[in-house]
């Protein structure tokens, strides 16, 4: 059972934007928000894993822990002891029962381990919103299936639903959403 004293390594509102540059003077015009407020925390003896399609930022967040980039905003501890709270968003629990349509979806991706089960992927249509120019509420509105619409105006809030385990979703107390091999 992990604590709060062993964490080796804790990421708090992490941002790393990049600007958009335009015009004989390079003025900024807008950003790319490549992360934009990442916050988990590694303990001792656990795997952690990140998962995502391509181009939603995996990369610049390893990056900016490494601090390969300077980081826009945000907090990175490593080894720090007595790190206040835990924070993880769009995580799956230890039965790999999402809280998260976009969780959802990816963990569909995987296929069964009996070929002769049906595979049922959950194809996500549309492209991965621009980090320049994200969608209002939801990020992810324009491509979840249980969309309404509270998700296109509103930004849902990061609520910790149980211990260790955070969840932006306005419906994550209603859906019941598919685990591995659902
Ligand atoms: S807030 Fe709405 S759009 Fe976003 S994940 Fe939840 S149901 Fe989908």
């Amino acid at each position: 059972m992990s604590n709060t004293n062993d964490i080796i390594l804790e990421v708090k509102g992490l941002k790393q934007y990049f600007p958009i540059r335009a015009g004989f003077f390079q003025k900024v015009v807008g950003h790319i928000k490549a992360v934009d407020g990442v916050s988990f925390s590694i303990h001792e003896e656990e795997i952690f894993g990140l998962v995502g399609e391509s181009g939603c930022g995996k990369t610049t967040l390893g990056r900016s822990i490494l601090r390969l980039y300077d980081p826009t905003a945000g907090e990175i501890w490593f080894r720090k002891k007595n790190g206040e709270r835990v924070e993880i968003s769009h995580l799956i629990n230890k039965a790999m029962k999402p809280l998260h349509p976009y969780t959802e979806a990816l963990i569909s991706a995987i296929p069964p381990a009996d070929p002769d089960t049906p595979f049922n992927q959950i194809l996500l249509s549309g492209e991965v919103p621009s980090p320049a120019n994200p969608p209002t509420g939801c990020v992810f509105h324009t491509r979840c299936r249980y969309a309404e619409d509270i998700c296109r105006q509103e930004e849902p809030d990061l609520v910790e639903v149980k211990p260790n385990h955070a969840v932006s979703c306005h419906f994550v107390t209603e859906l019941d959403l598919r685990g591995i091999g659902g």
